[in-house]
């Protein structure tokens, strides 16, 4: 197996870029955002719970964030070629916490690939995804608050896996395609 995070602050592209490397490797795509927006269309009680943090672009507590991707890594971990980890880990407790859930199941991560975008840049598209998306946290209150959570709790995570040898920083400006191009070089490598 092949597991991989793709790691950066809201709006780096992340998803775009999930799903074309889906397509190239037949990866297992799980992002926890899509997890819990889905809850939260659902109307389940754990969506409603999810929507009180992520409508303030606040986190959604560890214990609980472990415990729905620990259940999301049994139910797809049969099938799949490999993991593409999309929004997880957020803080140094995740990362350690995904650690060991998949050294408990003979997995380890391969490679983490970071998106890196200037803030002035995220936050022009964050605004320009809210008039599409409908997204009720691309509004301008709520994508400040998430990338000032970025910058204090989830961009320490950098650190940690250019300690791990994990990271690979990959340019996520410009043309989409580049971008997709330097990500494939790293996994190929
Ligand atoms: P995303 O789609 O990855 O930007 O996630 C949207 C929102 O879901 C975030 O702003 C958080 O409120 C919540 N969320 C997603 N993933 C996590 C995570 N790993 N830990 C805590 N909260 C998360």
């Amino acid at each position: 197996m092949y597991n991989i995070v793709i790691f950066g602050a809201p709006g780096c592209g992340k998803g775009t870029q999930s799903a074309k490397l889906i397509d190239r490797y037949g990866l297992t795509h799980i992002s926890t955002g899509e997890v819990l927006r889905k809850e939260i269309a659902d109307g389940t009680e754990l969506g409603k719970l999810a929507d009180s943090y992520i409508s303030k672009g606040h986190l959604i507590p560890d214990s609980l964030m472990c415990e729905i991707l620990a259940a999301r890594i049994d139910s797809l971990l049969p099938s799949s070629k490999g993991f593409i980890f999309d929004g997880f880990p957020r803080t140094i407790t995740q990362a350690e916490e995904l650690k060991k859930m998949l050294d408990s199941r003979g997995q380890h991560l391969n490679a983490v690939v970071g998106l890196e975008v200037p803030d002035e840049e995220l936050t022009e598209r964050l605004i320009n995804r809210g008039k599409i998306s409908g997204r009720a946290d691309d509004k301008s209150e709520t994508i400040a608050n998430r990338l000032e959570v970025y910058h204090n709790t989830t961009k320490p995570l950098r650190d940690f896996y250019i300690n791990e040898g994990l990271y690979n920083p990959v340019d996520g400006t410009g043309d989409i395609d580049k971008i997709f191009s330097s990500i494939t070089n790293i996994i190929d490598r």
